[in-house]
């Protein structure tokens, strides 16, 4: 089988929300809102260009970056919103901020407009990133494939950037980019370990830094300092083992959870989710339900319940 980072890591957090998203592919009624995607996604495409097509060698390389903001914003929307045929999942919606239908009260951006000022502003802050980490040498790739074979199954991953850096460090460095502005906010460190665990077995030999690029600006920081926007993580050869077993343990559960239900085609949609949900166990609590698609009265209903209970709590509609 095929196992993501996202797979996992949803998998380890609730199993029934795994065997959703990844084995049955529910299609849940409400509309999934990418908008709070794209941001990170688009400054993530820029700078994947910047070191894969080598922009770096451009003298007027701010100003060449920033006039490519609107073509590559315009890229990613139409992604996001259209079908995904490698995932087999139908596009998602922008909710802009506001109210009424199509809207969201809570929405980062009233338009697209303001999502392309902030975008373009953080080419510029990503530049100074890049200059201040001296994010640049004899090895700087964006996206690089990390797909592993190991036990049979296909570990899966792309390293946004993996950079040799230039002197004084000269230290290779695995780096994940995020367009978060609560820097480690719903960050879990293992995701880089993830990708190290995978580039050591693709490449006989682990990164010698880990950490998180954050291109958004903080909330409530008046001055920018691109000392702060990168969270090192520190790992060990050990940890990665210990992430490669776990891995592996709950790639076998999956394969054994699935030949356990019965064929999807020939079994009533009620009578599949029951008995899914006795093989892969949901996980329900705050934390995992808050932002969980099948936390829906015909997906979930435990899930619901902690959401609308969190919703009322916090006098919001469901
Ligand atoms: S709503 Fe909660 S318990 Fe239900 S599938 Fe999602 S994460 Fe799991």
């Amino acid at each position: 089988m095929y196992i993501s980072w996202s797979g996992w890591k949803l998998y380890d957090g609730c199993a029934y929300a795994y065997w959703h998203e990844y084995v049955a592919k529910t299609i849940v009624d409400k509309p999934d809102d990418r908008l709070g995607s794209i941001f990170g996604s688009a400054i993530g495409v820029l700078f994947e260009l910047f070191y894969n097509e080598e922009w770096w060698r451009k003298s007027q390389i701010q100003t060449f970056m920033v006039g490519q903001v609107e073509r590559v914003l315009e890229q990613t929307i139409q992604e996001e919103i259209s079908y995904d045929k490698k995932r087999d999942r139908p596009g998602g919606v922008l909710l802009w901020k506001g109210t009424g239908e199509g809207c969201n009260p809570r929405g980062l951006y009233e338009t697209q407009e303001d999502l392309e000022t902030d975008v373009r502003e953080a080419v510029g802050r990503g530049l100074k990133i890049i200059r201040h980490h001296r994010l640049l040498g004899r090895r700087a790739q964006a996206e690089v494939d990390l797909n592993s074979k190991i036990d049979g199954h296909i570990l899966g991953g792309r390293a946004d950037f993996v950079i040799l850096r230039t002197r004084p460090h000269y230290d290779l460095c695995l780096l994940d980019g995020k367009g978060s502005r609560h820097h480690g906010l719903y960050i879990d460190p293992r995701q880089v370990k993830w990708y190290a665990m995978l580039y050591r077995h693709r490449f006989s030999k682990s990164p010698e830094k880990l950490g998180y690029v954050y291109w958004n600006r903080q909330p409530n920081t008046k001055t920018f300092d691109p000392e702060k926007h990168i969270d090192w993580v520190e790992f060990s050869e050990y940890e990665l083992d210990q992430l490669m077993e776990q891995v592996l343990t709950s790639v076998r559960e999956i394969v054994e959870g699935q030949d356990t239900l019965p064929p999807a085609e020939k079994t009533p949609a009620d009578t599949l989710m029951e008995l899914a949900s006795q093989v892969f166990k949901p996980k329900p609590n705050e934390n995992n339900c808050r932002f969980c698609r099948y936390a829906t009265a015909t997906t979930c209903l435990r899930g619901f319940g902690i959401v609308k209970e969190m919703n009322r709590r916090y006098g919001r509609s469901v």
